[in-house]
């Protein structure tokens, strides 16, 4: 098994006093080989941000495991958690709120250097800035501005060269994208596929609907309500989207083609996010899922491989709960 990094049974619950648990993130699964790109989309509240900072050791977990390239992360000695600090980085979805605005671009960059006492000789460390600006395409004449002098997606390639500048093998970005101009939105996500390309990167991607994640990963999970409720290769999440949810965020994307006639039926759900801190018996998604039936308010849903690498949480595809009678449910 090749995974470079492993999730197993992830939760992350946050007590809120009062005797309230907020389940962030409740029981999610999956692997990320080395050189893919994982996306994981889900509505903001769904818990993906928590699982990424759970993952790189932001928080500690609550339960389940996260295993980095055969080590876990949440017990590993001082000296392992440093060797590890470089190897995986984070990206952050407002760039601006991340780069300090009295620091200059030479300083940011060189931050994370300094802490890991890498390129000590100033003279080399300057000349690392110089090379990490060209790789995400600025150059040096911008080492000496500060980033209000930036556009968001400058500032972006800012926050992407401060994360290359400890050689990482494995960057989660959470919502790189999502406060970019559409225009903006496409060649960040290029250069992200370039510098992958280069560099024998590993991505975790996190998004907050499937328009632009497809373009980038190799696979996607979907989440719901600090749940994984379907993950397959991001042609099938395309092409045979299988659980209600992932349909109706299909339904949202606009086709990108103005003269193509968009045909597909829109599928506005109802209601509102439950609160992570009450969530729905049986199926989370069940106060919102068009194909709701008795079952899915008794049983939770079993998470199953359906083909090969299609994996999905719904009543819909067990024909032993479909089978049964819900008098018998109700007496169960
Ligand atoms: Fe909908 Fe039931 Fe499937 Fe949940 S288990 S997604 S409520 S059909
Ligand atoms: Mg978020």
């Amino acid at each position: 098994n090749d995974a470079l990094l492993k999730v197993n049974h992830l939760k992350k619950h946050f007590h809120m006093g009062k005797g309230q648990t907020l389940k962030a993130v409740d029981g999610v699964s999956f692997e990320i080989k080395k050189g893919e790109t994982f996306g994981i989309v889900g509505e903001s509240g769904c818990g993906k941000s928590t699982a990424g900072r759970t993952i790189i050791g932001l928080y500690d977990k609550t339960d389940g495991e996260v295993i980095y390239d055969g080590k876990n992360v949440h017990k590993m000695n001082e000296k392992e958690r440093f060797v590890f600090h470089r190897k995986m980085q984070m990206i952050f979805q407002d760039p601006y709120a991340s780069l300090n605005p009295r620091s200059t671009v030479q300083e940011i960059i060189s931050e994370p250097m300094e802490v890991q006492g890498l390129y000590p000789n100033k003279k080399e460390r300057r000349e690392r800035v110089y090379q990490l600006l060209e790789d995400v395409g600025l150059n040096r004449d911008h080492a000496n501005r500060y980033p209000h002098e930036f556009s968001g997606g400058q500032r972006q390639r800012i926050g992407i060269a401060r994360a290359l500048s400890l050689d990482p093998d494995f960057i989660i970005a959470d919502e790189p994208i999502s406060a970019l101009d559409v225009s903006v939105q496409a060649q960040v996500v290029n250069l992200l596929k370039g510098l992958q390309k280069k560099k024998g990167l590993t991505y975790l991607f996190i998004a907050h609907d499937l328009s632009m994640v497809k373009h980038i990963s190799d696979r996607i999970g979907v989440m719901y309500l600090g749940h994984l409720v379907e993950l397959t290769t991001s042609d099938d999440l395309y092409s045979k989207p299988l659980h209600p949810y992932t349909q109706a965020l299909l339904s949202a994307i606009p086709i990108p083609d103005p003269d193509v006639e968009d045909m597909r039926e829109r599928i506005i759900l109802k209601g509102e996010l439950p609160s992570p801190m009450n969530p729905p018996s049986g199926c989370v998604f069940r106060t919102r899922c068009p194909h709701a039936m008795d079952a899915c308010a008794t049983i939770k849903p079993e998470w199953q491989e359906i083909e090969k690498n299609h994996f999905v949480a719904c009543h819909l595809y067990n024909q032993e709960v479909i089978g049964r009678k819900d008098d018998k449910l109700a007496a169960a």
